[in-house]
């Protein structure tokens, strides 16, 4: 068994690992990688070791798990099952800051229980990245005492799965959802009530993502909004979400100092900066080719960017 102290900044992430068919205005792609633990480790792997809990159909291509394992994501937790990959399909009309979802089919992780392996189970930060809200509790009942839980989700988790989810709320110390789901959760249009609703249900923190609007990060003393990286040409959001909770995450979870204010607008900066950078392709393509050195000189020009 690993030494707890090796365990102390890896993040354990249990989520969607899929095969995507995405229609944007600037190009289409059929079947390529994508998934919610997909996206969140390429992001998060850049500040702290990820391992990802996720179950694959048999049809699942090999050559998509050894990228994974290229850019360093631990994939012994992905069990790989008889039957087909979840499989997404979606659409982006103009405004890139929705998207339409056309198609959602479970297959494999329809009946998923995932075990993690006893290694994982001292993991001291957690993700929950989005998928069943009972498959998010099987993962966080599973881990001894995390030092930082976090949790997304979707609209189609919040329509088929609400009380399960608002149950979650109560165990995690993080909540992350983009504000249609902020709104359609709580029931408040207004995303100050909104926000106020989710911190009410347990959170310590709630972070709101507003696409190209940028982030509100909510605690019960603060409120930090930050834009987004200002892009000239963006090609395909999706993942955004994802790219964001691994670089907002995996930062809090790598963190030299105790978590505080400022530690945490950092993280969001982080977060901000690998969105924008996976929104510039299809699926991984864009983000797997970056370097440390990337995120420092998109971090640095955020921050000229906002200064006054
Ligand atoms: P984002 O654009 O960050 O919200 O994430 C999009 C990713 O989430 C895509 O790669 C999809 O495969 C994945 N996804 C879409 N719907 C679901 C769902 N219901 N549960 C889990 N993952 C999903």
């Amino acid at each position: 068994m690993q030494n707890n102290a090796l365990m102390k900044n890896k993040i354990l992430a249990v989520g969607s690992v899929a095969l995507d068919t995405i229609k944007t205005p600037f190009g289409k792609v059929k079947e390529a990688l994508g998934g919610s633990a997909t996206y969140f480790s390429a992001g998060a792997r850049f500040f702290s070791p990820v391992s990802v809990v996720a179950v694959v159909g048999t049809d699942f291509p090999k050559k998509h798990l050894a990228l994974m394992k290229r850019l360093g994501v631990d994939t012994s937790n992905i069990s790989i099952e008889e039957g087909k990959t979840f499989r997404w399909t979606g659409e982006y009309d103009f405004d890139l800051n929705s998207a339409k979802t056309l198609k959602t089919e479970l297959n494999v992780f329809a009946n998923f229980k995932p075990i993690i392996n006893p290694e994982n189970r001292f993991c001291r930060v957690v993700f929950l990245a989005n998928i069943d809200p009972e498959i998010q509790h099987a993962v966080l009942s599973q881990v001894k005492r995390p030092s930082l839980s976090a949790c997304d989700t979707m609209n189609y988790w919040i329509q088929n799965k609400k009380k399960s989810l608002v149950g979650l709320l109560k165990k995690v110390d993080i909540f992350l959802c983009n504000e249609g789901e902020a709104r359609e959760l709580s029931g408040e249009y207004n995303l100050i009530q909104a926000a106020r609703w989710l911190l009410s249900k347990g959170p310590r923190i709630a972070v709101i993502k507003k696409g190209e609007h940028g982030v509100l990060c909510f605690s019960r003393e603060s409120v930090f909004s930050a834009p987004a990286f200002l892009l000239e040409s963006v090609f395909d959001p999706t993942g955004a979400g994802d790219t964001f909770a691994g670089g907002f995450i995996g930062y809090l979870a790598g963190a030299p100092s105790r978590i505080n204010e400022s530690v945490i607008r950092k993280a969001i900066i982080y977060g901000t900066v690998l969105a924008s950078y996976n929104v510039e392709s299809f699926s991984l393509k864009r983000i797997a080719g970056l370097g440390r050195l990337d995120i420092e000189k998109r971090y640095k020009a955020f921050q000229v960017l906002t200064q006054f």
